[in-house]
Order: structure tokens, then sequence, then C-alpha cells
């Protein structure tokens, strides 16, 4: 039997054939050169592919105001132009026609000839133009991707990649292909693939290194129960029969906790707990009566499962389908675009940078391209007069952030009284705790905000500074980590203060060590996925709010996540509630 051991995203087990997916190519690495059938389908493929990129950077240039991103407008307007340029694209197509080659393989060679010929050239203009015709290869390859019917090969299997963007498991789930695992060398549980993949409650496995060394087209048993998490790669006939059994087993357990799940979310002790879901996807909605509301609505898939900004009609739709199952005071947190880092636009190329995670992400983003965010906040703004809307910022570093944001949600106020249009003038705004900055000014954020919501996913990748991608660091990503409790602890006790409510949207709020352990400093309102509520609710069923408050001197005096865990399944152990 060969082993390998990974951290897990979502548990389960699954028994079936691997699929190496093979989706990692850029500027630099080889792509294979494989001889195509019929040159002129090849050509055809690849002026489709031009057509997508023409038409998304046509689309996107129209929401970029000219005055303010003048520098951008003329980027997208030279990557419009090079999709025309005759020499750059009849030499691809020669490529594909003289020598057969595939399409991927054409534009990555063109490209790179003339990104070696321009970076010859010491001049700026030239390395501009290097650069112009790198981003429009990587375009053109990115489109012939999508545009490929190739992921149908996935489907029933266990997916294996070195690396997943959540845009493409959405294609995934777009398109209707059952995976029944995934296996990937990146990316952390937190990672936002991975909060996609739980939510497509899809047993997933991360950090397998050197993934491509093995062979994976075989079939594979993946055991992502959370204590044991691994795939094995070889086995007997006589471990195939335990697995089975095994998974007979934890299906029993979730069939358990299935039936429960529309049980109110009490305590033994007769405390209510509140339960919100995290939502991104319309598809995911299923059981609202399980649930007081949404804590968090992740607008971004939208966008990202979109192949152009969505327009305000498009989103306006989008979101009145998604919340039609919500009766009207069920309150809906909305939060605002967060687009950045692993959260990838491919319609928007943002420049490259050396810290994404650390860059224009969040809030940032929106500030600086206002008209974006401007006609989010008026289709909210709309959709506040029906339901019962909030709104919420993410990535708030500073108070002027804050200030700079409202400022925009005014004029969006101010545009829709011009238009006779109604909405909710009282509407409430709070703002994420993702950067601890947020934590040390709670105080004046507290006098100028109606409730906070912990993103402990992003808290703990930036108090701990720690990528909450990467595989190198992931033992030290650790949201159980004594730190991560003390500063939520902190956020609490001020926000009471000042009688602002604080919700915890991170992972941890769905997890069963996560929630114990939020409980017990008070915190009793978490918003988590839909797949994650069963779980959660036949957990609260069995404790006493009181003594898990009794668990909060222990926990903030640890000096270790390994103690923070102990005192926690400890706890829970007690209480048989474990898989
Ligand atoms: C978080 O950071 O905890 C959060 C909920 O936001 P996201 O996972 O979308 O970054
Ligand atoms: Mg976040």
């Amino acid at each position: 039997m060969r082993k390998l051991e990974g951290k897990s995203a979502y548990e389960g087990i699954a028994i079936g054939e691997g699929y190496f997916y093979d989706n990692h190519y850029n500027m630099y690495s080889e792509i294979n050169n494989i001889k195509i059938k019929d040159v002129n389908i090849e050509i055809k493929r690849l002026k489709e592919a031009i057509e997508i990129c023409k038409v998304s950077l046509l689309k996107l240039r129209e929401k970029l105001d000219e005055k303010t991103l003048l520098e951008e407008v003329k980027i997208l307007d030279s990557h419009i132009l090079l999709l025309e340029d005759p020499m750059y694209i009849n030499d691809i197509i020669k490529e594909i026609k003289e020598n057969e080659s595939n399409s991927e393989y054409s534009v990555l060679k063109i490209t790179q000839k003339y990104v070696s010929m321009f970076e010859k050239m010491e001049n700026d203009m030239y390395s501009q133009r290097g650069l112009d015709i790198k981003e429009t290869g990587k375009r053109i390859l990115t489109a012939l991707r999508d545009n490929d019917g190739d992921l149908k090969k996935l489907d029933g299997k266990i997916l294996v990649t070195k690396e997943l963007y959540p845009v493409e498991l959405l294609r995934i789930f777009k398109e209707n292909i059952q995976l029944k695992g995934i296996i990937m060398e990146y990316g952390g549980e937190t990672s936002h693939v991975a909060i996609l993949a739980k939510s497509m409650k899809i047993p997933t496995l991360m950090g397998i290194n050197n993934i491509e060394s093995c062979i994976w087209n075989k079939e594979l048993i993946l055991d992502t129960r959370k204590k044991k998490s691994c795939v094995l790669l070889d086995f007997t006939v006589e471990e195939k029969i335990e697995y089975e059994k095994l998974k007979n087993q934890l299906q029993e357990f979730d069939e358990k906790v299935e039936k429960d799940k529309n049980l109110p979310a009490i305590t033994k002790d007769n405390k209510k707990i509140d339960l919100y879901l995290n939502l991104g996807d319309e598809e995911k909605v299923e059981n609202v009566q399980s649930v007081c509301g949404v804590g968090l609505l992740r607008t971004e898939m939208l966008y990202m499962n979109s192949g152009n900004f969505p327009s305000e009609e498009e989103q306006l739709s989008f979101y009145t389908k998604m919340l039609e199952k919500f009766d009207n005071d069920q309150p809906i947190i909305i939060r605002t675009l967060d687009i950045g880092a692993d959260k990838k636009l491919k319609y928007f190329d943002m420049k490259e940078e050396n810290n994404p995670f650390l860059g224009l992400r969040g809030i940032r983003l929106s500030l600086k391209y206002r008209e974006i965010f401007k006609e989010q906040l008026k289709v909210i703004l709309k959709l506040s007069k029906n339901k019962s809307i909030k709104i919420m910022y993410p990535m708030i570093t500073n108070i002027n952030e804050l200030d700079e944001a409202n400022l925009i949600l005014n004029e969006a106020k101010q545009e829709l009284l011009e238009e006779k249009i109604e909405y909710n003038a009282n509407i409430e705004v709070g703002i994420m705790v993702e950067v601890p900055s947020v934590i040390f000014m709670a105080e004046e954020f507290s006098k100028k905000i109606d409730f906070f919501s912990i993103g402990s996913n992003d808290l703990t990748q930036y108090l701990l500074a720690t990528d909450r991608l990467s595989e190198t660091v992931a033992n030290l990503y650790d949201s159980y980590n004594p730190a991560v409790f003390r500063a939520i602890s902190q956020l609490v006790d001020c926000a009471s203060k000042y009688g602002k409510k604080v919700s915890v949207c991170g992972e941890m709020a769905g997890d069963m060590i996560g929630a114990v352990g939020l409980m017990s400093l008070g915190i009793t309102n978490l918003s988590m996925i839909e797949s994650a509520i069963p779980n959660i609710k036949y957990l609260i069923r069995k404790i006493e709010l009181e003594k898990v408050k009794k668990l909060k001197t222990e926990i903030l005096s640890c000096s270790s996540s390994k103690e923070v865990r102990e005192i926690i399944e400890n706890y829970i152990e007690n209480l048989g509630v474990e898989k």
C-alpha cells in the first residue's frame, strides 16, 4: 500500500479512478505540441478564443472610468489592438498550418518569440510592448482552455491537480460534472477553492507534495476524515473492502445528522445560537428554514462565474433569484466585491504583485475601481427595499477606507433618490474583521459601524503572517493558535462595550472545534456553508452553553494550538458527537 498524507478540506471517503488535470501551464512553461487532425477546425478554435477575449476586453473597457483610470484604459486598448494584430495572429495561424500544432502550443511558441524579441530591446516602450504581448497570450490560452469540452473527462473521477482556481471548480460545477473527490498540491483548507469544494460536499485533500511525480490515472482510495487524511495509491482487495465498510459507516452518521438539521439550534441549557449561511452560488441554497438568514453572501462568485463584469440587471436578477426563498425578515449580509489574491476574474487582468494577499484586494480594489463598486452598491440598495439586507465591506484596514466606502455609498443613495428608486435609507453597514489593525482600532470602528463579522480565514493568515494557500507553511496556518482566540476575545469585549454585534463567518464557525471555541468567548452568531449546518446543529443540541463558557479562561491561557485543541476535543469527545 502506498499512502500519501495531506490536509482535509472536506471530510469523506471516496473510492474511484483518478484523473490528473494538467491546467498549470503559464507563459514560461512547456505545453505539449499535440499534432492536430484538422487544421481548419483548429484555426476556427483559435479564432473563437480570440473573439471571446475581444468581447470580454471591450465590455471591461466600457466599465472603466477614463478620467481616473487612464493608464488602465490605455493598456486595455493596446491589448484589444494586439488581438487584431495581423503579424502576431497570422504567425500563430502559420504555426498551426505549417507544423500541424495545436493552438495552445502555437500561441505559446509565437508569444514567447515576440516577448523575447522585445525584452532584448532596452527601451521602456518596447518592454511594455513585451508585457502586453505576454498578457495577451495568457488571455488567449485561458480562453482556449475555458472554451474546451475537456472537463467532461473528469465526470465520476477523483480530480488530481497541482493547483485549482475557484473559477475552474465553479465551471466544473456549472457543467454538472460530478467529482468523487479532489486531491491537490497547493492550497490550504481555508483557500477559496477549498471552501467551494466543501460547499459542493466533495471530499478534498490538499498539500500533497510533488504531485506530478506520481501516476494517478488508476483506482484510488481517498480518505479525508480529519485526523487521518490521506490517499492510497496501491492497495489490496482486503483494504478496499475495509474502506467500503468505513464509507458506509460515515454515510450512516451523515444521514443521522441530516435528519435533525431542521430542529432549532438550541443548547441543552436552552440557549439559542443563531446560525447563518455563507452563500456564493445560487444553486447551493437548499434549505433556508434551518437558518436565521445569510451571514455572508460572497458576491465575487457571481463575478467569477461570468464572462464579464455582470450588468446591473444581471446582478439584480441573480440576487433576486438567490434570495427569493428567504423570508423578508431574515437578515441577509451582502459583502461587497472581494476580488484579488486567489479570487481572480478571467476577464480582468490585475497587475501581478509579489504578495497578492497583501496587495490590491477586497475594499482596496473597490476604492480604486469606484464605478464598479458604486454600481454594486446601487444593486444592493435596490434589493434592500423588500429584503432585510445589510452591507458589509471586506478587507478593511483603516478608518479612511470605511469613510471613503461610505462616501461612495452615499453617492449611490443620492443617485437612486434622483432616479426615484426606493431603498432602505437605514440600511445597516458593517465590516469584516480580517486585518488585525481593525482589532486594535475597534473602539473607533465601533463608533461608525453597525456590526462586525470576523473573517477568521484571513484574520488567521494576517495575524500569523502565514499564507493561507501555502502547503509549505500549512503547519503554521492554524486558527486554533491561542493568539487568534485572544484577538477575537479582545474584539468581542470592545464591541460589547459599544453594543455592536459580532459574528464569525470564517471556516472556524462551521468546524466543531472552532464553533465550541468561539461560543466559549461569548459568540452566539455563527455563519457557515450549508454543508456544515447539520453537524454544527447536532453539536449545539448536545452542549450546555454555560459549561462551554467556562472553557474561555483555559483557552485564553493556553500557550499553543495543541493545548487549545486538546481542551476543546476533550469536551467534544465527552459529548459523543464526533464522526
Ligand atoms: C474570511 O477571510 O474568513 C472570509 C470569510 O472571507 P474569504 O474566505 O472569502 O476571504
Ligand atoms: Mg476573507
